[in-house]
């Protein structure tokens, strides 16, 4: 086995700067080894060279640099590109760049599979393999925007945590992936431009307002009736609905930051008046829009989207009750890689 030593990349800048002063070096090598690895993006230490070659050998001897690598790519007929990419331990885990007239968005994973058992979702299949390091998730943000620098001829806009696996399960991971994708001497992307998303965690919720995070919050909602709840995403027993909604008006007091609900209706699942009442009344309760998703089928799953006039009655309720709604069509189908089909080939 190569791959032995310590990935450097782990390191926050303050231990990196920490490494040089316990050998005696100055403590500015850390900041340009900082910059190397997350501004240039270098793969050996023999790029940095403005370092002495003693600094770069001590490297080597303590430290591999750790690089995620594309294993396969599609690009869709609509212009949705998916990626497969390869970790240092060879499993892989997919993102996608999603082009728009106005934005590019890139959709990245957060963990190797997902510990969650949502019914529809083509990644619960997988189970939790490992968490993501902080680096392999900024690293398919770079990847990202290059494809969208080459394709698209313009950077990226938008970051969104949903690809495979639950951000808040790895949560200490995913902000210091989040802290380097804002630093100016990282990607310099706004948090404003970055969107979470979670089954809803209550605890972590409510850890992510007290940590003051700057980025956006979603809440993969489907339902406002514990019961149906239950039944879709069935880890949802143990995060009830009354305190998932506690925790997002904590979210709100202290972030100011508006929560958006992801939704899909289902025929048979979340069609009724009921759903809908249920759905209005939770949303009043704290600041927050929702935004319907089309349902992607998945393989051997027999749930189906609800005909367009359930969506319109959900639409037409909400705005008549003063919430903002918003209908999100499917990208990238013809090679899963829309919403909950990574990982469905
Ligand atoms: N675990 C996180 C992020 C990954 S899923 C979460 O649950 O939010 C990203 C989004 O895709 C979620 O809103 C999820 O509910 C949705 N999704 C999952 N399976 C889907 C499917 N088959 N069709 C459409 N959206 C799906």
């Amino acid at each position: 086995m190569e791959n032995t030593k310590k990935n450097i990349r782990v390191l926050t800048k303050d231990e990196l700067i920490q490494f040089f002063e316990q050998h005696d070096m100055s403590s500015y090598r850390g900041k340009q080894v900082y910059q190397w690895l997350w501004q240039k993006g270098v793969h050996d230490f023999d790029s940095m060279t403005n370092l002495p070659l003693e600094h770069r050998e001590l490297l080597k001897a303590n430290f591999q640099i750790n690089h995620i690598k594309i294993h396969a790519k599609q690009k869709s007929k609509d212009g949705t590109v998916k990626n497969a990419v390869q970790l240092y331990d060879q499993l892989v885990v997919e993102s996608v760049l999603i082009p728009t007239a106005r934005r590019t968005t890139a959709c990245v994973s957060s963990q190797v599979g997902c510990s969650l058992d949502c019914t529809f979702c083509a990644t619960a299949s997988l189970k939790r393999i490992r968490n993501l390091n902080p680096d392999e998730i900024y690293d398919q943000v770079v990847i990202i925007n290059q494809q969208s620098l080459a394709y698209y001829k313009r950077p990226l806009s938008n970051i969104v945590f949903m690809g495979m696996g639950e951000p808040l399960m790895n949560y200490k991971n995913v902000l210091a992936s989040i802290d380097k994708i804002t630093d100016p001497e990282g990607l310099g992307i706004s948090p404003k431009k970055i969107t979470v998303s979670t089954s809803g965690i209550p605890k972590i919720i409510r850890k992510m307002a007290d940590d003051g995070v700057k980025f956006r919050l979603a809440v993969s909602l489907h339902s406002a009736r514990q019961e149906i709840r239950d039944k879709i995403m069935p880890f949802a027993t143990k995060f009830p609905l009354d305190e998932l909604l506690k925790s997002l008006q904590y979210w709100y007091a202290l972030t100011k930051n508006r929560i958006t609900f992801e939704y899909i209706v289902w025929g048979g699942v979340n069609d009724s008046k009921l759903d809908i009442q249920a759905l209005v009344k939770f949303c009043l309760q704290v600041p927050s829009k929702v935004n319907l998703i089309q349902y992607n089928p998945i393989d051997g799953n027999l749930m189906k989207q609800a005909p367009s006039k359930t969506i319109d009655a959900y639409m037409k309720t909400l705005i008549d009750s003063k919430i903002q709604v918003t209908y999100r069509r499917s990208r990238g189908e013809d090679i899963d890689a829309a919403c909950g089909q990574l990982a469905n080939k």
